[in-house]
């Protein structure tokens, strides 16, 4: 169970999720370029610095052309009934973790099995 909770956490189902992604991502590019930048700078490790800047500029692009594909995604707002937060969750997914508390939910319009109250 709790399992199944960190695979719907680790999936990207919400747009602030990929959002933080990307922007990890994009965190990557840029130090990669920059060190290739300055090992360029070394003369010496120069052919390891043009290494990096195009891995560097390569993680930057193919970061961008995946942000625009998650931005043109279809979404619906869902409000957290913990935090309030409003979530853009992604496509057709059933479960997803909440962007600001990281709580699970359910969004609604899909049926979610219905636990039967035990009274005393
Ligand atoms: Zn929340």
């Amino acid at each position: 169970m709790s399992q199944a909770i960190g695979a719907v956490r680790r999936k990207i189902r919400t747009r602030g999720k990929a959002e933080e992604v990307g922007t990890r991502w994009m965190a990557v590019g840029a130090v990669t370029f920059g060190l290739g930048l300055l090992l360029c700078l070394t003369v010496v490790l120069a052919w390891l610095g043009v290494s990096l800047i195009v891995l560097g500029i390569a993680i930057i692009l193919v970061d961008i052309a995946w942000l625009f594909r998650v931005m043109k995604h279809p979404t619906e707002e869902v409000a957290c009934p913990h935090c309030n937060a409003r979530n853009h969750v992604l496509s057709a997914e059933a479960q997803f973790a909440c962007d600001h508390c990281g709580r699970l939910l359910e969004r609604p319009g899909h049926t979610v099995p219905i636990k039967p109250v035990v009274t005393a």
